[in-house]
């Protein structure tokens, strides 16, 4: 799997326990999403999207937002294995990425800007077209997010909650909620 040759590059599967992605992605009915919190030299957090067979991945330093007026920023990363959506654990010092990896929150999404409502069809060209709306179904995470890209730097995006139902302008969810949901 091209995809995943960045992925497999960086790291030493001899010293991290995190997954190689050799084992074939399953095709979800509904594809998911997972945010991991990464304790590494500078925390952030993870978002994940699946895109036809892999997580497309952005590191967001500050998490992600409940409240629509917070623009936050996203570095896209290289594409992680569909099955590092459930990876929890420490990656060893001096080794890429090093630190605890623990999963803030994971669920399905729906491509708001699709022409077919119920799945993730078209996130491929969302993904090229370099703006992105999706509707999460987390367990902390609810309702719509946005993803544009900007062009002021290479792989720099930002991530925005969409003005709905869920959005709320007072609760901070990386503060007040710090549990792994697997835990
Ligand atoms: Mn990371």
């Amino acid at each position: 799997m091209m995809a995943l040759e960045k992925y497999r590059k960086k790291r030493k599967f001899s010293k991290t326990s995190e997954p190689e992605g050799k084992k074939k992605a399953r095709s979800s009915k509904k594809p998911i999403f997972v945010v991991q919190k990464h304790d590494a030299r500078n925390m952030h957090y993870d978002f994940r999207i699946e895109v036809e067979g892999v997580l497309k991945s952005w590191a967001v330093p500050k998490g992600p937002s409940l409240n629509p007026e917070e623009k936050r920023l996203a570095i896209e990363t290289e594409d992680h294995p569909m099955d590092y959506a459930d990876f929890e654990g420490v990656i060893p010092e001096g080794e890429y990425g090093g630190g605890t990896v623990m999963v803030w929150d994971k669920g399905t999404y729906k491509n708001i800007r699709a022409a077919k409502k119920d799945d993730g069809a078209d996130m491929k060209k969302s993904y090229g077209d370099g703006k992105i709306e999706v509707w999460l179904e987390g367990e902390k995470l609810k309702g719509g997010y946005v993803l544009i890209k900007t062009d002021y730097q290479e792989n720099s995006w930002l991530v925005k909650k969409i003005e709905d139902g869920e959005a709320d302008k007072r609760l901070n969810p990386v503060n007040t909620k710090t549990k792994s949901i697997k835990s």
